[in-house]
């Protein structure tokens, strides 16, 4: 058994583990970077950019279809799977060549195997140990399921749902958070007779009710049947269709059922509690600066509570490199990082919902809700919702909610809103180029700073 060291290895090269790769040499370190299957992970392979290239499908489908609405002459004539997908794939090689080459000019030593982590800090691939100063974990997360509910055939999950090659008539998404709403909306783009099945009371019951209920509302004109506040009871496939129970009684027949409840961590069968880390209901247990129980152990990513989130996964892994660099770095503040749904139309958000504010500072919490009827590029791009701002009693910004097409683009700018804890005459006086929809955010500071513009009252 060969045993290899660098200053630090780690297992997993997803956002989490490969950022915290590329940071620590740009420190550097030498960074040993083991992975079983792709560099990039979940989010490159199986997750963020695939559903995304998906999206933009979709948003062109339905351009094309709605182009007469701006006098352009168009036909849509269907959906070319194949054309959809070899656009995807295309967009997955380029980058994952790209991070390919940023692997080798950082001088990442990427090891290709299953890795066990065997105690101290060593990770064990196919019997040669690779021994660190320190290890990071990041080994990701996999599509949790209910139980009595098997995966396979017509019941499928995210990862099989990506790689279709057909257009379903009719598909039933259990759950109605991001995962969920993100496949809804591409499929009813493509033509998809979509129902949703939801337990919690509303759609991306996560965010500011705000946000579900114009999520619901648009979701209602796409036609996208949807039913919250009711519990799945079991599903039956044959080579027909699968039939779908809920709780009410009601049955729903489909040609597939999309299970997406959610992301478990991936922390069994690699050696974690073998080796003695603190894990509860799965997930790995860190401090603020993410070190585990153990010592010179970290954990980044989808495998630590919390948003599991491709850009949380850098922000940790960066974390991690610096921290081990002994650069003293600043905390990840959890509530500041932005969550973007990038449905049609698109949710955003940072800091506290308004009930979660309200917990926090008391019924004194004031909003304001811009609606995007009065913003000019909003009204070109046929879209609607609108802004919500949450401040806090004689304080900052604590929270901001958008929905509209395009509006995740938007997050940026509310994202250094929150975390400079701005108030709005902070905001207030800065300005926001004429026809954007950044002015919707512009507009929702001045009302909220008591000089209204573009505000109907
Ligand atoms: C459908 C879908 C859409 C998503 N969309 C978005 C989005 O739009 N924006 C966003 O921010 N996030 C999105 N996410 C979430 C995002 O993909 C994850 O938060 C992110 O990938 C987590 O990074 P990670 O490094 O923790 O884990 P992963 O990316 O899962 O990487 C873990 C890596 O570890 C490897 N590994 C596991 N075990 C071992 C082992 N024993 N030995 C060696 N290697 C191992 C795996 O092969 C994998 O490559 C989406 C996820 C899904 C499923």
């Amino acid at each position: 058994m060969t045993d290899t060291s660098a200053d630090l290895v780690i297992l997993g090269g997803g956002s989490g583990g490969y950022a915290a790769a590329f940071r620590a040499a740009e420190l550097g370190l030498s960074v040993t970077l083991i992975e079983k299957d792709k560099l990039g992970g979940t989010c490159l392979h199986r997750g963020c950019i695939p559903t995304k290239a998906l999206l933009h499908a979709a948003e062109v489908a339905d351009e094309t279809r709605e182009a007469e609405a701006v006098g352009v002459k168009a036909a849509f004539e269907g959906i070319d799977i194949a054309g959809v997908n070899k656009y995807k794939d295309g967009i997955i090689a380029r980058l994952y060549k790209g991070l390919q080459g940023l692997a080798k000019a950082h001088k990442v030593n990427l090891v290709e195997g299953s890795g066990t982590f065997v105690g101290g800090t060593t990770v064990e691939v196919d019997g040669t140990r690779y021994t660190g100063k320190n290890v990071i974990l990041a080994t990701g997360s996999y599509s949790r399921t209910l139980p009595g509910l098997e995966l396979g055939g017509r019941i499928i999950a995210s990862e099989q749902a990506l790689a279709l090659d057909y257009v379903p008539k009719k598909v039933v998404v259990l759950g109605g958070g991001v995962i969920g709403v993100e496949f809804a909306s591409v499929w009813a783009s493509f033509g998809v007779d979509v129902t949703i099945v939801e337990a919690l009371p509303r759609l991306v019951p996560n965010e500011d009710e705000f946000a579900s209920k114009q999520l619901e509302r648009a979701f209602r004109r796409r036609k996208i049947a949807f039913k919250t506040g009711v519990k799945f009871t079991g599903a039956k496939q044959d080579d027909n269709g699968v039939s779908v129970s809920l709780e009410s009684g009601e049955t729903i027949e489909a040609d597939l059922l999309l299970v997406a409840v959610g992301r478990g961590p991936n922390s069994a069968g690699h050696g974690y509690e073998e080796a003695g880390v603190k894990i509860e209901r799965g997930f790995v247990l860190t401090d603020e600066r993410l070190r585990t129980n153990l010592p010179n152990v970290f954990a980044v990513g989808d495998i630590v509570p919390g948003l599991q989130l491709a850009h949380r996964g850098f922000q940790q892994g960066i974390f991690v490199a610096e921290e081990i660099a002994g650069l003293n770095p600043r905390v990840i503040d959890e509530s500041g990082i932005p969550r973007v749904t990038y449905s049609h139309p698109e949710v955003a958000s940072v800091g506290l919902t308004e009930s979660q504010a309200k917990d926090k500072y008391g019924s004194d919490v004031t909003t304001f809700t811009y609606d995007l009827g009065g913003n000019g590029k909003s009204q070109i791009l046929k879209t609607s919702g609108g802004v919500k701002l949450i401040k806090a009693p004689d304080g900052p910004v604590v929270g901001v909610h958008m929905v509209g097409d395009r509006v995740g683009e938007l997050i940026g700018e509310a994202q250094l809103i929150y975390s400079w804890e701005a108030f709005p005459e902070d905001v207030a006086p800065l300005i926001h180029a004429h026809p954007t929809q950044t002015e919707a955010l512009g507009e929702a500071f001045l009302a909220l700073a008591g000089k209204p513009l573009h505000v109907h009252s």
